[in-house]
């Protein structure tokens, strides 16, 4: 890519923390138009640019200094750090904003009819889950093991698939759990959407612009409450 003095933006291209994403630069006063088949989209009345993307992609373009800023999920983030520490990648990014979206909790859920007894009861099970990371945190701070099935999708027809014991999987509210004859028995991270920028320091105009953005955010999240 080359380099211009626009601020860089990650944001999620299509899904649970697009819409809520765009309004809020909406709000901030930037005008943007978007295109579907575009990965760029550059502000017309501020030096910004929007770049959008998966969200698994977001901790990572920030952490390894291609974008300025991000929007990401809690959950994502610290998912991606643990993986990127292990691999010895870059893990450094400032921490500018929790937001008010993206609310939603990473749980362990079990068939409905069996008796929950503790994490204990699942010690050396098969869980299926897209955060093998945090679900690793969480056994070992237990002392405890679990054998993983890793999926990006689906997490939650593994057990009657046969394929897991148990699944951790995101849940807002439960109803995809209850449609497949699961429960939700522990919450092992509570996440929501926040705004990350990279470690270095930017030139002056752009750590002014990140400011006055900051300010603006705080302006929106005042108007609401
Ligand atoms: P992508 O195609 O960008 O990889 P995705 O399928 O991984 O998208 P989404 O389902 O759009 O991701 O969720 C994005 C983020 O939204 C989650 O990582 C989480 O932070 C947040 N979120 C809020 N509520 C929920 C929910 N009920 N289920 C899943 N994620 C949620
Ligand atoms: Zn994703």
């Amino acid at each position: 890519m080359t380099e211009n003095n626009r601020l860089r933006v990650a944001m999620q291209k299509s899904g649970r923390l697009s819409d809520d994403s765009k309004e809020l630069f909406e709000r901030c006063g930037i005008k943007v138009r978007y295109h579907e088949q575009r990965l760029l989209a550059a502000a017309e009345n501020m030096p910004i640019e929007f770049l959008r993307v998966r969200d698994d992609d977001i901790p990572g373009l920030v952490m390894d200094g291609v974008v300025d800023l991000g929007i990401i999920g809690e959950n994502v983030l610290e998912e991606t750090l643990l993986t990127r520490k292990s691999q010895g990648d870059p893990t450094e990014f400032r921490m500018l904003k929790r937001f008010d979206f993206g609310g939603c909790r990473l749980s362990i859920a079990i068939p409905r009819d069996e008796e929950w007894q503790g994490l204990e009861s699942l010690n050396g099970k098969r869980i299926a889950t897209s955060y093998p990371q945090l679900l690793k945190r969480c056994f070992e701070a237990k002392g405890l093991t679990f054998r993983p099935c890793l999926l990006t999708g689906s997490v939650e027809v593994a057990p009657r698939a046969g394929l897991a014991d148990a699944i951790c999987d995101l849940v807002s509210t439960g109803a995809t759990l209850e449609a497949n004859g699961l429960k939700e028995v522990e919450v092992i991270y509570r996440s929501k959407a926040c705004l990350i920028a990279r470690k270095d320091e930017m030139d002056a105009e752009k750590e002014d612009l990140v400011k006055r953005l900051l300010v603006r955010m705080q302006g929106v999240a005042r108007a609401r409450e």
